[in-house]
């Protein structure tokens, strides 16, 4: 604990870490060498993490990255959190992310963008987003493991960015209470972590049912660790063909071509299989991820929690709204809270969010399908690109930053397990992930999987 929080102090460039709490980190490490000392230690015992910003720990800032959220201290601690104290683990502190986790690159966020540990000669580069913070806090060493919050791919896609491994479990594993809510359908927490190993370990901790959540299921969690034997003879690996888009970059092809020999030659059979709704997963999770945003972020108006806009002489309570929402809301969330709020009116319902309620439905149909033809998971690239620079996209149509997305959202709108695994370098030296799709509530085999390929 002590050397991770001297190595945050030496990594201030990064801004990953947005609030570092030395002092509960160290009476936690103490109570973590006594239990030690005592012979009853927990899987997590002693671990030093971070704690992606959006989960509520009591009495430590919790802003989701936004300035609506200043100085809001929770009186409550999240479930996932607390289960992670529970097992013996130590918060070093709070995590950069998007803004309410909206966002691919981390650059939305109220305190600045956080910065990929990796280089290509003297350009900055994104960690990815929304889960940024905790990806540059894993890759450069800051802690041991960071929670992240996967909506759209917010766990996998800054994995594949920085090289570390991210799995976004089945949704309804782990508890959501204490969470800030982005898209309620589709947010599921995870680790994020430097080996496949770690991450079995800290999935155990974080998940179960929680009866403060009614989405998370009563399903008993496995030994995930005690899965990892290493053997997948006799699994089959299906191998999408709607994945391969046009203009995928030659590398991230032979990427996905080298993962799929890996799997082959640890025993497993390799399949070509159809996804045929892929094209519309993109579209459909921009229609309802904002929808539910447009709802969740309702509530933050003022009144209740955060930050309140200063009134003129004669404003009333529509202006107080009105001004505190247009100053403590960045442009992105502010971008999602109109589109949602479109697709949801009444005129628009059935075109728009209706509509995509079907694809979506669609899409996970597709999974279904190859799951019972007997397939056990589903090998992709985990990103179209490695890194960019950070900066990059400012300019650009939002559109280009929600195409990174691609791989990811379909595993959210199908509420299914998926892994991202660091599985090479590009020619520019930079990370590239593999993500691992698999059947519901089998997050344990598709880990075994995933350690094939690390
Ligand atoms: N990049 C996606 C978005 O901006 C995903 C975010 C997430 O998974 N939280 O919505």
């Amino acid at each position: 604990t002590e050397a991770c929080l001297s190595e945050i102090e030496g990594a201030a460039r990064l801004n990953a870490f947005v609030h570092v709490t030395p002092e509960l980190a160290l009476d936690q490490a103490r109570a973590a060498d006594a239990r030690i000392a005592a012979g009853d230690a927990p899987a997590m015992c002693g671990m030093p993490l971070g704690i992606k910003d959006l989960f509520c720990t009591r009495g430590v800032p919790s802003q989701a990255a936004s300035h609506i959220l200043n100085g809001f201290r929770p009186e409550y601690e999240s479930t996932v959190t607390q289960k992670l104290w529970d097992a013996g683990a130590v918060m070093l502190g709070k995590l950069n992310m998007d803004e309410f986790a909206m966002g691919s690159s981390n650059e939305t966020s109220t305190y600045g963008n956080a910065v990929n540990p990796w280089k290509v000669d003297d350009r900055d580069l994104t960690p990815g987003g929304s889960s940024g913070g905790s990806a540059a806090a894993v890759a450069a060493d800051l802690c041991l493991a960071a929670t992240g919050t996967d909506t759209g791919g917010s766990i996998r896609q800054p994995a594949a960015f920085t090289g570390i491994v991210g799995i976004k479990p089945t949704y309804g594993r782990v508890s959501r209470w204490g969470i800030v809510a982005f898209a309620s359908s589709l947010d599921q927490a995870g680790p994020m972590t430097r080996t496949v190993r770690d991450a079995a370990i800290m999935l155990g901790a974080m998940a179960g049912h929680d009866p403060k959540d009614s989405t998370s299921a009563d399903i008993p969690v496995p030994d995930f660790e005690a899965m990892l034997t290493g053997d997948i003879r006799g699994k089959t690996i299906g191998i999408p063909r709607e994945y391969r888009m046009d203009g995928m970059p030659a590398e991230i092809e032979a990427l996905w071509t080298r993962g799929a020999e890996m799997l082959r030659d640890a025993g497993a059979k390799i399949v070509d299989i159809s996804l045929p709704h892929t094209k519309y997963a993109l579209p459909a999770y921009y229609v309802i991820a904002p929808a539910e945003a447009s709802s969740n972020l309702a509530r933050y108006d003022g009144v209740r929690y955060g930050h309140r806009a200063r009134l003129a002489e004669g404003d009333g309570i529509v202006q107080m709204y009105e001004k505190t929402r247009a100053e403590g809301f960045g442009k992105e969330v502010q971008r999602r809270v109109m589109i949602g709020t479109y697709v949801l009116s009444a005129g628009f319902y059935d075109a728009y969010y209706n509509r995509a309620r079907k694809v979506r439905a669609l899409i996970k149909r597709d999974f279904d399908e190859v799951f019972a033809q007997g397939v056990d998971a589903i090998l992709t690239p985990a990103t179209p690109s490695a890194a960019f620079g950070l900066g990059e996209m400012q300019d650009a149509d939002p559109v280009e930053m929600y195409l990174n997305d691609v791989f990811t959202v379909t595993v959210n709108l199908a509420g299914l397990p998926g892994i991202a695994v660091p599985a090479g370098l590009d020619a520019q030296g930079l990370p590239l992930g593999l993500q691992l799709i698999g059947r519901p509530w089998e997050e344990g085999d598709l880990l075994n999987t995933a350690q094939v390929l690390e």
